[in-house]
This record gives C-alpha cells, structure tokens and sequence, in this order.
C-alpha cells in the first residue's frame, strides 16, 4: 500500500488531530440541532418564525444530508403530538409507551408514525413541495446520510466512519429520545398544561433550547422558548443574529402577561388575556388557592397525591386515583376548590361564536369566587380580572 493512501486512510485529505476531529463532529451535530429546532419546529411544524429562502433552503439541505428527514414527515408527526398528546394517539407518550421505549427506541417510534399517509395529509399541510423535494430529499432521503458518510471518510479517513456513527446516534437519542421522552416525564414545570410536558433543564445548549419543552407546550407557536429570566434557549440566540442580518421573521412570541390593580369586572382586556395565559390560569389557581388550602388540609397526604391537584389527578394510577378522588369526596372544602377549577377551565372549552358567552361566563365566575367566602378565592379572582397582555415586544 502506498504512503499516500494509507496516510488518507488513516487521517483523510484534513489530516487532522483528533481534537479537530471532535471540533467538527460539535459543529455538524450543533447545526443538525438548529436545523431541526429551528426550521423542522419552530417554523415548519409551528409557523412561529419565517426564514429567507436561502437560509430555510440551508437548513432543508442540511437536514437531509445529516438526517434523512423529511419536512412533511416530521412536521406531521410533531404536529399530531401537540394534538393528540398523552393520548394513545399520541406518536410518542411515555405515558402510553413506556419511558424506556421513548427514550432509548424513540426513533423506532417516529419512523412508524410517519408511515401513516393519511396522518401525513391531515397533519403535514404547507410543507415544501418544490422540484427539489420532490426529486431528491423526499424521494432519496437515505442518500443525504450516505453521502456524509462519503464526506466525512473523505476528510478524516477511517476515523469518518466512527464520526459519521456518532453523528447518526447523536440526533435520535436527543431529539426522539431525550426531548420526546424525558421532556414529558421529568424535570420543572413552569406551567400547569394539561399535558405531562417539563422543562429539562432552565438551559441546554447542546439540545437547541428544546430543553425547556413546558414552556413550548404552554405556547406552542412561540418562536421563542425560554420565559423566565434564568432560561436561555440556545435557538432563539439563533434566531435573534439572523433577524438582525435581515434574514428571519418572527411570526409569534408568547405574550407576556400583565397583572392590573383593582378592576372591579372582566373586561375585554382580561378576557384576551385570560384566553392566551390559559395556563398561567391554571398554575396561578394551583398557587394562590389550592396550595395553601392544601397546606393546611392535607399535611397527611403524600406528596405525590398533594402534586396531583395541579391536574386533577389525571397522571396518577389507578389505586391512587381512586385515593385521590375518595380523598375529596370526604372533604366538602377541597371539593368546592377543585369544582371551582373544573368550571373555571372549562370557559375555555365554550364553543360559541360569540365571545360574549365566554365573558359572561368569567363574569358569573369571579362574582361567584368572591361570594365564596373564600378568602384565597377572593384574591385570585382579583388577580384574574387584572389579567392584561403586555403587547409584544419580539
Ligand atoms: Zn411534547
Ligand atoms: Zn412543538
């Protein structure tokens, strides 16, 4: 064998050290993140951010070339998981598949999702369907994958092939595996959604701002993900450099929420605000009134059944459910609480036209929370009716 070849083989053309080596192998998963967060989510699946042509063009590429995937695929996966979540439609709920299968064969799950052709219709509307994908990317998605791997022996030899294979490990185990499976089984919750959805960690650069995956299901179409001051999401970094070179549009932020001093009924500034902090709703009557009733109720239950009153009891098993709810039953106060709740999200649920059936019925609320008696629902009804949205500041 000559020098040349072997010298090729063992380093490729770059001949480069090992730390090079690595260096590239964080830039290509780091760009495979932002392609998928950026582009996949936030702007195919969720319509919260518009990029220029070339740079959503970039990004189509790249993910093809480093991960197969096609845009109307996982689009419609993704979307089906927003609506059907925790169901047992929902492609991958570790509450239906188990934690250990989502996480560690989540990828089997999204490659048998995204065979379902009428999901793909129904879900997957508005996805590029140009010559190029056409032709290549959703024709011969398996080609982008094997052409990197061409590159990357190319440039670094035999070490390629283990790059290449780390690369390949690296996109299923975080994105399939870690954000869908233990972003809905553990860490903080900064809001009550009525999904098991968590942030992870308050920041993740490595996992694209994908970590603080609460605040994603508490806003969906948020271009942005991170909500509190500690957060940082790594893809709204991203995002913000791009728009100040001129090549991003911001569709949608979450809205901040404004709280008024002393408004004596709903008005349609609240009603606006209370629709778009659904679950800020819900979190602010878990904190202000069932926390401290609880404090003093229910010093006897366990912890985990004291966490169960942010949803009702819906996550907990059987037995404990049965516990949870025969709890209740014997205590006329806490009842009283929790039917508060039930009606209060239920407004939210009003299928008329007319906006001003859900505002009567958020009147009829407050006046009776006030009449309660109840001196914590006294003040989150006050709290509510201040409720004001803080005009977008993207
Ligand atoms: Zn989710
Ligand atoms: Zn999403």
């Amino acid at each position: 064998m000559s020098l040349e070849l072997f010298d090729w083989l063992a380093r490729g053309f770059t001949q480069a050290s090992y730390w090079q080596m690595a260096a590239y192998f964080l830039v290509v998963t780091q760009l495979t993140m932002m392609s998928t967060t950026l582009y996949l989510h936030r702007s195919a699946a969720h319509r919260g951010v518009d990029f220029h042509p070339v740079v959503a063009h970039w990004f189509r590429f790249w993910s093809w070339l480093t991960t197969a995937m096609v845009t109307k695929e996982w689009t419609a996966v993704h979307r089906k998981h927003h609506a059907k979540c925790e169901t047992a439609e929902d492609p991958h709920s570790p509450r239906f598949q188990g934690i250990h299968r989502v996480l560690w064969r989540g990828v089997e799950l999204y490659q048998s999702a995204r065979l379902d052709k009428d999901m793909l219709e129904k879900y997957g509307k508005g996805s590029p369907d140009d010559f190029i994908e056409r032709a290549v990317y959703s024709r011969v998605p398996f080609m982008g994958p094997t052409l990197m791997l061409f590159i990357n022996v190319a440039l670094f030899g035999i070490p390629g092939v283990a790059i290449w294979a780390l690369q390949m490990a690296w996109m299923p185990f975080w994105a399939a595996g870690v954000i869908n499976g233990l972003g809905h089984w553990w860490g903080y919750r900064n809001f009550d959604t009525a999904d098991t959805a968590t942030n992870l960690t308050p920041w993740g650069v490595w996992i694209g701002g994908e970590e603080l995956h609460n605040n994603h299901h508490a806003f969906p179409s948020s271009a942005k993900f991170s909500l509190r001051k500690y957060e940082f999401d790594i893809g709204w970094a991203v995002i913000s450099g791009l728009r100040a070179l001129g090549l991003a549009k911001v569709l949608r932020v979450a809205p901040e929420l404004d709280v008024r001093p002393n408004i004596p009924v709903p008005d349609a500034d609240t009603m606006r605000a209370v629709m778009a902090h659904r679950w800020q709703v819900a979190t602010d009557y878990f904190q202000i009134v069932l926390k401290p009733h609880l404090q003093a109720e229910a010093a006897d239950l366990p912890r985990r059944l004291r966490r169960a009153f942010r949803s009702e009891g819906k996550w907990l098993d059987e037995a404990h459910r049965a516990r949870f709810s025969a709890w209740i039953a014997e205590r006329p106060n806490t009842a009283r609480l929790m039917e508060f709740r039930a009606r209060l999200l239920a407004i939210y649920d009003i299928k008329s036209a007319a906006a001003e059936a859900k505002m009567e019925a958020l009147r009829i609320w407050c006046a009776e929370a006030e009449a309660s008696g109840v001196r914590q629902l006294e003040e989150f009804s006050a709290r509510l009716k201040g409720y004001s949205m803080v005009p977008a500041r993207a």
